[in-house]
């Protein structure tokens, strides 16, 4: 048996970037930007007013100036503004040639043609000088994860058009003879696939494209069928199966359908019977059926390998650190993941971990990490745990 670290390597190995593809701007909300992005031209493109005012050449107490015209928005006014003029001027609109401030209209009292500047014009000269927030080629690097204040500084540098990381196509195959999909009618010795769709959220939310497949029976021409369909992914998770039972599908037959096996056994709790290889052109995760540990290696090992596909760097999931609000008993041989929640005092580990309690996993908002052998922790203490919200 491995550990939790060394499948994170093993998996980083199988888990290839996947390269760009170019998406409108619109679409480019929460992608990981593959290629650099530069400006193509200065914002402002001209001295721009920031106020609504008159543009003067000069400025002083008292001073009387001729209005010889205006510039708003969209209207710029193309003369040059002398000594004694003034130019009616608004926000966004160009700063005539010539000027060298903008007095603002609650500074000024106009009379017709004219204006006269009050006693205690501001010194601010109101000009947001062109190429002030940014100037052609100034660049936005690859590999962040696009945001809406991205999207809107690439809008203003003219960028339409942005090369992003392919979204990884994920197929979803759950197995199991007594699973049903929510909302069919399960039989007496049926349950509902649950962690599926947690999982398919998940994937969701790290910016893959899961695709779910007919969950696949017990059965070799069950698996089979489930395994072509999947064809094109460029990641096949399975849910279950993965003990050596004589009804785990995966684990038993998966190897003669044509999955290449880089690990089977991870010393870990939950989540001990993962596998990990390629089958054919994708790269294949088996995660046990019990439906926390499946969702916790969706945390501990499927984020890490998405991240790694989009083109962000390869490594675990991160960790916070937090204090112990209580004890906690001295730990095995596997690294534990235990589901706890976090409070005003500090972390609580929930009694209860079996790793079919989802709605344990539900009240959770942390879980905290025991390394292998770890001895008995005080209240007060710190421990590395994973945030899940
Ligand atoms: P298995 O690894 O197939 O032996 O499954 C372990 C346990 O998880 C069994 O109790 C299964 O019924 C359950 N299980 C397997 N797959 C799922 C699933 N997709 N959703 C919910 N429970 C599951
Ligand atoms: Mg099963």
């Amino acid at each position: 048996m491995i550990s939790v670290a060394e499948a994170l390597d093993q998996l980083f190995v199988l888990a290839q970037p996947l390269g760009p593809e170019v998406v409108p701007l619109l679409e480019a909300h929460r992608r990981v930007l593959a290629q650099d992005v530069a400006a193509t031209r200065d914002q402002p493109p001209f001295d721009g007013s920031a106020m609504d005012g008159y543009a003067v050449a000069e400025v002083a107490p008292g001073l009387r100036l001729r209005v010889i015209g205006e510039s708003a928005a969209g209207h710029g006014f193309y003369h040059p503004v002398k000594s004694g003029e003034a130019v009616r001027i608004f926000t966004g609109a160009p700063v005539p040639e010539g000027a060298k401030a903008v007095v603002i209209q609650e500074d000024v009292s106009r009379d017709g043609d004219w204006i006269t500047i009050g006693d205690s014009p501001e010194d601010n000269s109101h000009i947001r000088p062109a190429g002030g927030d940014f100037r052609v080629g100034d660049r936005i690097a690859a590999g962040r994860i696009l945001g809406p204040n991205d999207i809107a500084l690439m809008a203003s540098m003219n960028i339409a058009q942005v090369s992003v990381a392919r979204r990884p196509g994920v197929a979803l195959i759950s197995t199991g003879d007594e699973l049903v999909m929510p909302g069919e009618i399960p039989g007496p010795d049926q349950i509902i696939a649950s962690n599926t769709l947690g999982l398919h959220a998940l994937m969701r939310d790290l910016g893959a494209e899961p695709r779910l497949l007919p969950i696949a029976r017990d059965n070799e021409a069950s698996l089979k069928t489930a395994f072509e369909l999947a064809r094109g992914a460029d990641l096949i998770v399975t849910i279950g199966g993965a003990s050596v039972g004589d009804h785990d599908v995966v684990a038993n037959l998966a190897p003669q359908l044509g999955f290449e096996q880089s690990f089977y056994k991870v010393a870990m709790r939950p989540g001990k019977p993962l596998m990990a290889g390629r089958f054919g052109d994708a790269m294949m995760i088996g995660l046990p059926g019990n439906p926390v540990s499946a969702m916790v290696c969706g945390h501990v090992f499927i984020a890490p390998v998405i991240r790694a596909m989009l083109g962000l760097p390869a490594e675990p999931a991160p960790r916070r650190t937090g204090v112990l609000a209580e004890a906690l008993p001295a730990n095995g041989p596997r690294e534990h993941y235990m589901r706890a929640r976090t409070t005003a005092d500090g972390l609580v580990a929930f009694g209860a971990q079996d790793s079919s309690l989802l709605s344990i996993l539900g009240q959770a908002d942390a879980l905290i990490i025991r390394p292998r052998k770890d001895g008995p922790r005080a209240a007060g203490e710190t421990v590395e745990y994973l945030p899940l919200r």
